[in-house]
């Protein structure tokens, strides 16, 4: 029996679309390595990772046998007044990974839920302290931080649903995005709108929330290290939490294992999970310090206000457990390294196309900034044609694939590139 595309059609929504005029959808039957299995047999080498997510691929054996293994013991049990194996040993391999001011973790349901408990944190922290004016957040234009209430409010206003919602948003602090690049000059006048709204309104701001090093859905953008030190010495100088939004870099993708490496900070706050699980099944967690663990118990409330049905998941936990214990053994380094040696040579020529207006590379992330809108469905069509799996949005073509593709199926990814750009 073939997948009833009808139905789907006329009573599923899929992510950012319309049931009016929905986008065609591709029937995909199976997934293996770094390929996609669609209805018709048409196998498509993926550029995506299921959207950071998948960074060992597809029915990977550890990662199965993970979840099958959880399965004959317990799918799930509330984690009210209990606790499990699986959580304690993902939280230990957590807290060895991340870091070393980062010593307490709440496993989150997703990414977005992550930047709701990241953003009740720092309030709750204020409030303990003392403070309770310092209840507004400062975050980057181009920024994302998911799609709930409390994040959205936080992501691009301009790009972002500000408009749509601007009654029902809190109303918090935009700096400019900054503007060096990652692989450029730092330019010290990037830091100066953080500078002067601290200097003056740090009495009524609780934290600064952003995407270490790399911009994602906001722009797919990777600004310069120095931008993110400054950053953390300013949020100290003027008690100001920093919350790092490390959803999409953690677990390697930038070519270090957090983003925030690249700078040698630690953040107050971090919020991490895509590929925790290594794209098996949702989960996600926000870390913090001591310090701000103590201050959210010493709050009114004696704890913090958050505890999700599904929090801390068996079968999740189990297989992130497994994903971590892939990444441990380090190959992931040499990985990436490879996968954006080969991005830099094989997209370099996209720079001639018309089309292009930028190319950008770093770790296992290839960009593509076009100088106009794409017509995502046109171009999702050619790409599928072209035998891959690549989901443009906006003016952006940008992959990241698993870090397990080889150099043969990552060259169909770049050409399949190139060709569309006509290069
Ligand atoms: C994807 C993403 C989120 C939201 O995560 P979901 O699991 O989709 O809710 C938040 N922040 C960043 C930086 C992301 O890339």
């Amino acid at each position: 029996m073939s997948i009833d595309l009808a139905f789907d059609r006329d009573h599923i929504w899929h992510p950012y679309t319309s049931m009016l005029k929905p986008l065609p959808v591709y029937p995909v039957v199976a997934a293996d390595g770094c390929e996609l299995v669609l209805e018709n047999g048409q196998r498509l080498i993926d550029g995506t990772a299921s959207w950071w997510s998948a960074v060992h691929g597809y029915n990977h054996p550890e990662l199965n046998a993970a979840v099958s293994n959880q399965l004959g013991k317990m799918a799930h049990v509330m984690f009210g007044g209990i606790t499990h194996q699986p959580a304690v040993t993902l939280c230990q391999q957590l807290l060895a990974m991340v870091p070393a001011n980062l010593t307490k973790v709440f496993l989150a349901d997703s990414g977005s839920i992550a930047v709701e408990v990241a953003i009740k944190m720092a309030l709750q922290y204020w409030l303990a302290s003392n403070m309770p004016q310092k209840q507004k957040l400062i975050s980057l234009r181009k920024g994302y931080h998911g799609d709930t209430f409390a994040a959205m409010a936080v992501c691009d206003p301009v790009d972002g649903m500000h408009d749509m919602f601007a009654n029902l948003l809190p109303q918090h602090f935009f700096l400019p995005a900054p503007q060096s690049r990652f692989d450029g000059d730092f330019q010290p006048e990037d830091i100066e709108a953080l500078q002067n709204l601290l200097a003056e309104q740090h009495h009524e701001i609780a934290a600064l929330i952003l995407e270490p090093i790399v911009q994602g859905y906001g722009g797919m953008r990777f600004y310069h290290p120095e931008y993110l030190r400054r950053a953390r010495a300013l949020c100290d100088q003027y008690q100001v939490l920093l919350i790092a939004d490390e959803i999409a870099t953690g677990f390697g993708r930038s070519g270090k294992l957090f983003a925030c490496e690249h700078a040698g900070i630690q953040p107050d706050i971090m919020c991490i999970g895509k590929a925790l699980s290594g794209g098996y099944i949702t989960l996600a967690a926000t870390l913090c310090t001591d310090d701000v663990a103590r201050g959210i118990s010493l709050s009114a409330a004696g704890g913090l206000m958050h505890g999700p049905t599904f929090m801390a998941n068996p079968l999740a936990c189990a297989v992130a457990s497994a994903s971590l214990n892939l990444i441990s053994q380090g190959h992931w380094q040499q990985q990436v390294a490879q996968i954006e040696a080969q991005l830099q040579q094989e997209l370099a020529p996209c720079r001639a196309s018309a089309l292009v207006k930028d190319v950008r590379v770093l770790g296992a992330i290839g960009v593509l900034e076009m100088h106009s809108k794409v017509d995502v469905a046109a171009l999702q069509q050619q790409f599928v044609e072209l035998g891959v799996w690549i989901r443009p949005f906006n003016n952006l073509i940008y992959i990241m694939p698993p870090f397990i593709i080889t150099p043969a199926q990552l060259s169909k990814l770049t050409g399949a590139m190139r060709t569309v750009v006509k290069v």
